[in-house]
């Protein structure tokens, strides 16, 4: 992890940009949520975040999220939004307030025991990139069924991007929304700093920004960069 570089002043900048962006693409500023993703930075990142009245952070690092959570400000809600093994659900079940990438049963099963009730996104996988998880979207009905057995609190549908152009990004957040009308979720986790415009044209109502806020992480794989 790295410190964030970007002044209180800078990120207040920053996000009336992605905000503007966001109202570019149609949708309404006050009614999309920014998740500020905070990963690869350190805890300055996360103060900084607070600062801008931002207090939705989002990890997808498991050791990340256990190491700053601790000793952030009270109000920050944590959402988990990486991959995530069964074996890492109890370590961070304190601090997770929303689990963003529950797309298998077992995961489910194992949060509802550890965390009963918790609020998820089932992650659907609308990029055919299997490195990036995701359940098929076939599959989705049936995986909100059987959390939702479970107990768990299923709030809406997440998912990531193809790679390439922002525009390759479109007929899989268009899945992602006719998913959600069919099951009557309402959260649409879908954008990221590249393509937020395309996910809030096709009905995001939460996008997960790092880069455009807190500038560029060093390299660390495929999500992590
Ligand atoms: C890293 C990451 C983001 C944020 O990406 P940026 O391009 O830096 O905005 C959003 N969602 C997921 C799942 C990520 O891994």
């Amino acid at each position: 992890m790295i410190p964030c570089t970007v002044t209180a002043e800078d990120l207040a900048v920053r996000l009336a940009g992605v905000r503007s962006r966001i109202e570019a693409a149609g949708g309404d500023p006050a009614a999309v949520t920014v998740l500020a993703v905070t990963k690869g930075f350190d805890a300055s990142a996360v103060a900084l975040a607070a600062g801008a009245d931002l207090w939705d952070l989002g990890e997808n690092y498991g050791q990340e999220l256990v190491a700053k959570a601790p000793d952030a400000p009270p109000g920050v809600r944590w959402h988990f939004i990486g991959r995530l093994q069964r074996n890492k659900v109890r370590q961070l079940a304190p601090h997770v307030g929303l689990w963003q990438s529950v797309d298998r049963a077992a995961l489910g099963a194992e949060i509802a025991a550890r965390a009963p009730g918790a609020a998820v996104l089932v992650q659907v996988n609308v990029s055919g990139e299997e490195q990036k998880g995701g359940a098929a979207p076939d599959a989705v009905p049936a995986l909100v069924a059987d959390l939702q057995a479970d107990g768990l609190d299923v709030q809406g549908l997440m998912a990531v991007g193809a790679t390439g152009a922002p525009e390759a990004s479109r007929p899989g957040f268009a899945r992602v929304r006719a998913l959600a009308d069919a099951l009557d979720l309402p959260i649409r986790s879908m954008g990221m700093s590249a393509d937020l415009e395309v996910a809030v044209s096709e009905g995001a109502t939460m996008v997960r920004i790092g880069t455009a806020l807190f500038g560029p992480r060093h390299a660390r794989g495929p999500l992590g960069n």
